[in-house]
């Protein structure tokens, strides 16, 4: 039996794992798919507070789960694939091994978010990527195209300037959710190419296994045209990975967990962290505050009932 479970070893989930361990509470903590979350497959973070140079995003969070470590947080390989919420302790299943926990701390996150296009899902590794940091380096002076109008396509548009001879930028709008700094930068590099209005209708070529070109449509006039791009890398957004609570914690329709105030959910013993809550605000800072503050909650919730 377990104090505390943390779900996801991101900013959020690690955090809480730094302020559980210091508690003395040994927390169990479930890496998760993609372990690290999304700083894992960032660049540069420049905005979290305390370094002056910026920070590579993998080592920021490599260094939280080392503090986590250091006093007493245990890390597991895996994914949650079940949870029973019914009653306490709650239980949750990695693989084929059930864990029961007196608390249990979802920071489990958001993944990228596709355009759903079937020839885009078929070519996913084969051109598609939605990782400029893990596939960027494979585009050596190739045509590249960036699809999204957040910080993300900003952030990954400018990175891949680094690796293609020219970079499109295609938005179905031209009302960016880009911070202006980022967006003032991608506008200024001479690399990147902004098209407007334009959506990605189709992406060739599924034959080939490769990505080859792909059609693209003016959204205000109707018209298309093809386009040659040899790596696609698609930047529109996450979506929170709450499949397995489903029917249990309360959930708005996009599947973000809907917060009862602090970190707490409807469930009580059952706190929340990060992307997995967070629609708005969604930076590394944000997402370890608000790791700290579910282990708190937690933690208060443990020494009320006397553990
Ligand atoms: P976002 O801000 O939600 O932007 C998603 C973009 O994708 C929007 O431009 C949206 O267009 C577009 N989009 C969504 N669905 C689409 C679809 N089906 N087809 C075409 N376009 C679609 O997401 P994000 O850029 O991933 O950023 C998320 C959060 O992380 C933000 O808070 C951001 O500030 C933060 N972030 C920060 C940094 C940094 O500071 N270094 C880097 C990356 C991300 P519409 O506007 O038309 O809906």
């Amino acid at each position: 039996m377990h104090n505390v479970v943390i779900i996801g070893s991101g900013c959020a989930g690690n955090t809480a794992a730094v302020y559980t361990a210091r508690a003395g509470l040994k927390p169990l903590v479930i890496k998760g798919h993609d372990a690290g979350g999304q700083l894992s497959l960032t660049t540069e973070v420049e905005n979290f507070p305390g370094f002056p140079e910026g920070i590579n995003g993998p080592d920021l969070v490599e260094n939280i789960r080392k503090q986590a470590e250091r006093f007493g947080a245990v890390y597991h390989d895996g994914q949650v694939v079940e949870a029973d919420l019914s009653m306490r302790p709650f239980r949750v299943k990695v693989e084929h091994h059930w864990f029961e926990t007196r608390t249990l701390i979802v920071a489990s996150g958001a993944q990228a978010r596709w355009l759903d296009l079937p020839s885009e899902q078929r070519l996913i590794g084969h051109g598609v990527s939605s990782c400029a940091t893990c596939d960027g380096f494979f585009y050596r002076d190739k045509e590249i195209m960036v699809v999204g109008g957040g910080d993300s396509a900003m952030e990954e548009a400018n990175f891949l300037t680094r690796f293609g001879r020219r970079v499109a930028l295609v938005h179905r709008s031209d009302a960016f959710r880009a911070s202006k700094i980022m967006l003032d930068r991608a506008r200024k590099n001479p690399k990147i190419e902004f098209l407007t209005h334009t959506a990605i209708e189709e992406v060739y070529d599924i034959h080939q296994n490769l990505v080859t070109s792909v059609k693209l449509k003016n959204v205000t006039t109707g018209e298309t045209w093809m386009r040659d791009v040899d790596g696609l890398f698609v930047a529109i957004g996450h979506v929170p990975n709450t499949k397995v609570f489903k029917g249990q914690l309360d959930l708005d329709p996009d599947g973000y967990i809907v917060s009862h105030g602090g970190a707490r959910t409807n469930i009580p013993g059952v706190f929340h962290a990060g992307d997995v809550q967070d629609r708005t605000y969604r930076q590394a800072i944000t997402a370890a505050g608000a790791g700290c503050m579910a282990a708190i909650e937690a933690e208060r919730m443990l020494e009320a009932e006397g553990h």
